[in-house]
């Protein structure tokens, strides 16, 4: 922003004053920002637009998830989710139109991959949530658990994290950004070695390396060994743990014997894990298990001294998981 203003031959401490009329008050025209100069107001006005993004469908689940359907300019649609829970109001969104690395039993993965998402279109989920909800809405977490790979999308993504992240953009602390990737090995190196203000979460879903590569095509390219070992030597902010995503499907993944793999297979990593039972849809050819074999599951894990949490896919009823919304509206 500074860089933008200098080119229009104005005071630099403008830059910071736009800043905080896009994120901190949601200014949606020029027009709005009051302290500055008329004929700055005027330039900007010829020279530069404020993007937003209008709701398509939005719908409500009784147990307060919400679930929004942002059109783009080019026709390509994207969603994100609001999850009340527990005094927190965690926004789930975008990085791509669509997703490349078509795991099985994933629907965004099936609809197959359109585009990346630019920084502003990954930040303006956040302005078109609070924008439809009410000024007053304070989103207290953000995770990266919607459509897309965010380390396939590296450089916006972090773009967008750091603007997530400052406080001339919406000040939430890196604690309170999760960031869950599929495994890109070279790109989960690159988070830390460079800051990025976020917090780890790794796709795991199967504790072979060939059950992995069958449900997730890109473990092909980076085995389930070298994952680990990746995860191992990763520099952790102290205190702070990775989370290991493991979705539950029936008969492929949920046995006895792929829990007591994963404990073997995480030893040494700190780290929580994540249960999420399958959320069925049409099209994806597998099942939710039953709740006691996820109950054992879990009980596996966390016998041997491993967090573990079970998380039902909120907002089920409104298809709120990954594509699920877009596929239904779409048909895509
Ligand atoms: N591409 C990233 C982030 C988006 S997917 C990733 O894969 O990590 C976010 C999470 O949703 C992942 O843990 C993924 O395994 C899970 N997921 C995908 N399809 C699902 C489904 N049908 N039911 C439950 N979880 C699903
Ligand atoms: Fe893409 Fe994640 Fe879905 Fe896999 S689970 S297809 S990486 S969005």
């Amino acid at each position: 922003m500074e860089a933008f203003i200098a080119g229009l031959g104005k005071e630099h401490y403008r830059a910071r004053q736009i800043m905080r009329w896009l994120y901190r008050h949601g200014a949606s025209s020029v027009e709005e920002m009051t302290d500055l100069a008329k004929e700055l107001r005027a330039e900007l006005g010829r020279t530069a637009r404020i993007s937003s993004l209008e709701p398509v469908a939005v719908e409500r689940s009784h147990d307060g998830t919400e679930k929004y359907l942002f059109g783009l300019g080019d026709g390509n649609q994207i969603e994100s989710v609001i999850i009340p829970d527990d005094g927190r109001l965690t926004l789930c969104i975008s990085v791509q139109a669509g997703c490349a690395m078509g795991c099985r039993f994933c629907l965004t993965g099936k609809g197959g991959f359109a585009r990346d998402l630019s920084a502003g279109e990954i930040l303006d989920q956040i302005l078109g949530v609070i924008r439809e909800r009410g000024r007053e809405t304070k989103i207290t977490n953000v995770v990266l658990m919607g459509m897309g790979e965010p380390l396939a999308n590296y450089a916006r993504v972090k773009q967008a994290l750091g603007i997530m992240a400052s406080d001339l953009g919406f000040g939430l602390s890196r604690r309170r950004i999760t960031l869950s990737t599929v495994g890109l090995i070279p790109q989960m190196k690159r988070l830390f070695a460079e800051g990025v203000p976020c917090r780890l979460a790794v796709s795991l879903n199967a504790a072979t390396q060939k059950l992995r590569a069958y449900l997730m095509p890109i473990a092909r390219r980076y085995p389930l060994s070298t994952l680990l070992a990746a995860c191992r030597d990763l520099p952790l902010p102290p205190r702070e743990r990775i989370t290991f995503e493991y979705v539950l499907i029936q008969g492929v993944n949920d046995a006895e014997g792929d829990a007591g793999r994963l404990t073997e297979l995480l030893r040494g990593i700190r780290c929580k894990i994540n249960l999420i039972p399958l959320n069925e849809c049409s099209g994806i050819p597998f099942s939710r298990p039953r709740e006691k074999v996820i109950l054992l599951f879990q009980k596996v894990l966390m016998e041997e001294g491993y967090t573990t949490i079970i998380r039902e896919s909120r907002g089920s009823a409104i298809s709120a998981a990954c594509g699920q919304l877009r596929g239904r509206i779409t048909g895509s």
